[in-house]
């Protein structure tokens, strides 16, 4: 017997585009249930829809079919500012590019998500310090982004994913960026956390060597 629910539950997912008189079709009837504390890798060639599912799963976009279900909640029905207010309290996103604000140093990068969702600046401001801390990025907190080395600001863009705590953790090529090595370190560093913490990972790369953490890796 096994009563364990999936976090995220994608059924039947589509998605097309409209381009002028024409119908892109880029998802057909994607099928995918995601456990909790699961990694998944979603690999494939560009242009094969990585991107459009991780928005799609990550309640970034909507499928043009298909029902998504998150901790047994269906998605589909829901209003943008529910979708906002789930995204915001249960998912976390990391890009090829950080996006952070380069008027901010590294710790007030990481707080102000959690300032905007209203937690107290003390508090924040603990957290952040904490998260960056087990990134290694200890030394590195009073830093603004154009001080930091490119490994170094997307660790800090992964403590600001990681502020709220999401139950999952959506990454689209974050090592896309970096070097072999750096990229590596960085993945190393979410793997520490992963274990740790047993927060779900959704993943995109076209990097075999990094696919080799997931548990599922799903070919698109
Ligand atoms: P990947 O991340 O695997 O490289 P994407 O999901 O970004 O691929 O894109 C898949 C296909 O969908 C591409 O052909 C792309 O041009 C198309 N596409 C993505 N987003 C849009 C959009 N907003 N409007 C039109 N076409 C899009
Ligand atoms: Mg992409």
């Amino acid at each position: 017997m096994n009563n364990v629910k999936p976090t995220l539950c994608l059924k039947k997912i589509s998605k097309s585009f409209k381009q002028g008189s024409q119908n892109l079709e880029v998802l057909k009837g994607v099928d995918l249930e995601i456990m909790p504390g699961e990694i998944v890798a979603l690999i494939g060639p560009s242009g094969s829809g990585k991107s459009t599912l991780l928005q799609i799963a990550g309640l970034l976009d909507r499928p043009s079919k298909g029902e998504i279900t998150l901790d047994e909640m269906k998605c589909s029905k829901l209003g943008d500012g529910m979708r906002t207010a789930l995204r915001r309290d249960y998912l976390g996103f990391v890009y090829q590019y950080h996006n952070l604000l380069a008027d901010f140093d590294a710790i007030e990068n990481v707080m102000l998500p959690q300032l905007i969702a209203g937690v107290n600046a003390g508090t924040a401001r603990e957290k952040s310090r904490w998260l960056l801390e087990r990134l290694g990025l200890g030394k590195r907190l009073k830093h603004r982004p154009a001080e930091l080395s490119g490994g170094e600001q997307q660790r800090v863009a992964i403590a600001r994913a990681l502020a709220k705590n999401p139950k999952v953790l959506f990454l689209d090529e974050p090592t896309g960026a970096l070097d072999e090595q750096t990229g590596r370190q960085v993945l190393d560093y979410i793997s520490r956390l992963q274990t740790e913490y047993g927060f779900t990972i959704v993943m995109v790369t076209h990097n075999l060597n990094i696919a080799e953490m997931a548990n599922t890796v799903i070919r698109m």
